[in-house]
Parts: C-alpha cells; structure tokens; sequence
C-alpha cells in the first residue's frame, strides 16, 4: 500500500536516478548510444513521442496514423537501401526483432516449399560475427545454427565457405555490413548470388550500416538490396538514424516474404488477430520519432551527420594503429571499430585493460573477450568503440585518452581469469575494474557463463536490491 506523491517530486527521483547513469550526450559513452550532437533533433523527437503516445499501433486500420507513419518509414528506408516498388517491409522495435522476423519468414518459407518439411527443424547460416540476435532468433523459432569461420585478419569470412555450409536444410543466410566486432563488410554480392542459386534466402544485417553505408563514400563494394540474391535487409533507425530507442526496420525484396512474418488467428472468441511483428499493443512513440528525427534530416543531413562521423573515424584509426602495442583489427568500414594487442609482450596493450584505463580518463569503450572459432583459429581479444556523429566534438580528448591509457599499461600482462571473481560479482556487484572480470568469461565456457551472466543481470533487478 502507498500514498500518492507529488509529480514533481516523482518526477525529481527520475531526474536523481538518470544523473547516475553515464552521460548519453556529449561522445563519452562509445557503445549503446548514438548521440547526433543536435539537441533540435532531440526535442522534435520528444514531441512527436509525446503527440503518439497514446497511440496503439496495434490496428492500423484503427489508428490509420500509424500505418501512414509506417509506409512513410518503410518508402523512406526502400528509398536509400536501392529496393524497388516490389520492396515492403515493417518498422519494428529495434535490430533484434528485425532480425527475428527475417529469420521468422525465412523458416515459415522454408518449411511450406516442401511437405516434409512442414515439422521440420532448418538452418541459419552465419558467420561467428553475425549479431546474436540470429541465435536469439535461431533459439526462439527452432533452427540450428551453423556458425561459419572469419579470417581473423579480415573479420569476414569468404564467400566459398559461407556458401559450402548451404545445404537443404537452410532457411537463411546471414551477412553483415557491417558486423558489429569489428566493423567489416562481409562478402553480400558473392554469398547473396550463391544462396540465390541454391534457392535460399539471403537476409543483409545494416542495423549499423543501413543508415550510414549509404553516405559513407569509398564503400568497394555493393551490399543492399541492389545486390540480386538478397531477399531481405534490416536497419536500426535508434542506432544512426538517431531515433530515441525503440525504432527499426526490416525490408523484404517480396511481398510474399513479407507475408510470411505475420502471425495471424481466428482460434479464439475475440477480435480477429493479425501482429506483423512480436508485439500486440505496439507503442507508435518511437516510429513518430523515428519519422520526425528522419525529416528534419532529409537525406542531406544524414549525409553531413556521417560526414563528421567518417572524419572522426579516420582520426582514430590512424592514431590507434600508430599506438605501439596496438592494432585496428581488419579495415573497418563504417563507423565501428576494435582494438587489438600487438607485437611483443613487452609492448603489447591488452585490450581489456586498455579499457579500465580509457574509462578513468572518462571515456567507455566496450571489451569484447577472445573467440576460439570450429576451425581452431582465434578471434582477439578487443576494445570497441562505436564512433557517432558527436565523437567528433571530442575525438581530440579521445585519442589524448587512448595514448595517455595505452602509454599507462603498456608492457603489463594481459588481464588474466580469476575463479574467485565469479563468486564475488554475485554478491558484492560488479567491481569499478572489469578487465578480470571480462578476462574470466573469457576463459570460462559457455555453459558456465551464461547461468552467470543471468543470475548476475537479474539480480540487478531483483527488489530485495532496492
Ligand atoms: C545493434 C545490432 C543488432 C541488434 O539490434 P538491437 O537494436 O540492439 O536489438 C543487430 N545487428 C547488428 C549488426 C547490430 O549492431
């Protein structure tokens, strides 16, 4: 039981709760956010989620502004990705439900082309960079993954063997462009013009490149939806069409594949249903934002937001890869890239620690631990930074951080595993310092981390916490 408050004074918890997080403006966070560093953008954001927020996207035969929203969303993105009128698609709630309903139409395809296959359980085709929202995807709807091998100097994997995992049983083909753990474009017209000749679907993951590729300049290669074989495509409006979360989206070369991620039923004594995507009460806040945030831009601001982007970009690869100790892994295109330790142990940077160093100079990077590939071959240890349109702002102090934190740890050993760590996370929290802590799920194998990860997570939102 409780009393009613005051909305200020609710409204000044939230205000309290928000200063502890990091700043989201400003580039000092180099994941999760996308900071276009142009508060209009923001407040036109704000008001149009404010106008829909009563809005339920859920029937847009109901709510008919919904659904122009959504057709203004899809043209606008068939528009820049090179689709055609024959191109349709939906706006969704972020990367990983794009990429779910992908994998969603290609089962349901997949599994009605063959009456044998009507129960059966297919393939997704990927390579060990794919985003896991595939093995979400591949977890939630019943398909074996087959991871494919990158070259661990490239970041990408090659055509042939992407294409030799390809079999009868695959439902889809996944490539990225970029990938997200290290910023590299993955063969898309070889692999797309393989999987087409063998009569499966080819999705493109531009989650991250959708929204920037386009403008980037210096692009060697095609990898939308110009390119024959691709069937369907994904881009995160929330990443760098700098929408406020809760906006994607997902488009389809065919109508019949968009079909095929509907849910629809009439077994029930209600309303007859039919949910394009996951959700049934859709919020329609974040597709009006996305819509606004997109206008205000045009094309032309778009293009000048990844201008400073590519520039920023550029700065910090060729100072990084000037760092003794250090190296850009592969050639990143796009505004993704990691970090990786070099040359000999008396000047290598660990990356993990590299981290802890950059973070008390004020700036997050995001370790990403080492993958030991099917092939035996290993994928480094990194440290990534997702570069946005304000990082240019602050890419001075930024590369100032990274020498200053690289110069700081150089020559001292790689953070190591530490089994008493696990323990400790589970009841005292996470420590300020997490290059042990990232060290030990590294070394530790997936079925011991993932029930640790998962205690560790729904502890921070357990109310005995509070
Ligand atoms: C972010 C991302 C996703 C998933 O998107 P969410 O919006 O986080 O759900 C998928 N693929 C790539 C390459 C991404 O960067």
């Amino acid at each position: 039981m409780s009393t009613g408050r005051p909305a200020d004074d609710v409204l000044a918890d939230l205000a309290a709760l928000r200063a502890a997080d990091p700043p989201t403006h400003g580039g000092r966070v180099l994941s999760y956010v996308y900071d276009p560093g142009r508060p209009d953008l923001d407040e036109v954001a704000a008001q149009a989620v404010r106008l829909f927020l009563p809005v339920n996207g859920l029937d847009p035969t109901t709510f008919t502004s919904v659904a122009a929203l959504e057709r203004r969303i899809v043209a606008f993105a068939r528009d820049v990705l090179h689709g055609d009128e024959g191109t349709v698609g939906s706006v969704t709630s972020g990367g990983t439900e794009s990429c779910m309903l992908a994998v969603k139409s290609a089962r349901d395809l997949w599994r009605a082309a063959e009456p044998e296959r009507a129960h059966a359980r297919p393939t997704l085709v990927l390579p060990t960079t794919a985003h896991p929202a595939f093995h979400k995807a591949a977890h939630y709807l019943d398909l074996d993954v087959v991871p494919v091998p990158v070259d661990p100097a490239t970041g990408t994997p090659s055509a042939a063997d992407v294409l030799a995992a390809v079999d009868g049983r695959t439902a889809l083909v996944v490539v990225s462009a970029p990938s997200y753990p290290f910023g590299a474009i993955d063969p898309v017209a070889e692999v797309a013009a393989g999987a087409a000749a063998r009569g499966v679907a080819c999705h493109v993951d531009a989650c991250v490149g959708g929204w920037v590729l386009p403008w980037w300049g210096g692009v060697d290669q095609p990898w939308d939806l110009a390119v024959p074989g691709v069937t369907s495509i994904s881009a995160d409006l929330h990443k760098f069409g700098y929408a406020p979360k809760g906006a994607s989206v997902v488009l389809y070369r065919e109508r019949g594949r968009h079909h095929a991620q509907y849910f629809a039923t009439t077994a029930w004594p209600g309303y007859p249903v039919v949910n394009p995507t996951m959700l049934g009460s859709r919020g329609a806040g974040s597709m009006a934002a996305a819509w606004a945030v997109l206008q205000v831009l045009g094309t032309d601001g778009l293009a000048d937001l990844v201008g400073v982007t590519r520039t920023a970009t550029d700065r910090l690869v060729e100072v990084a890869a000037a760092i003794p100790g250090l190296r850009v892994v592969g050639a990143p295109t796009g505004p993704l890239v990691a970090l990786a330790a070099d040359g000999s142990a008396a000047e290598q940077v660990d990356p993990f620690t590299l981290v802890d160093a950059v973070r008390r100079r004020g700036f997050l990077l995001q370790a990403q631990p080492a993958m030991v590939q099917a092939d035996g071959s290993v994928l480094p240890r990194t440290a990534h930074l997702t570069v946005t349109a304000v990082t240019h702002r602050v890419v001075e102090e930024l590369v100032q951080a990274l020498v200053a934190a690289a110069d700081e740890v150089r020559g001292r050993p790689a953070a190591v595993p530490d089994a008493s760590l696990a323990g400790r996370v589970l009841t005292e929290g996470l420590p300020d310092e997490l290059a042990g802590v990232m060290a030990t799920l590294e070394a530790l194998p997936g079925e011991v981390v993932h029930p640790l990860l998962v205690a560790v997570l729904a502890a921070a939102i357990d109310p005995s916490q509070e």
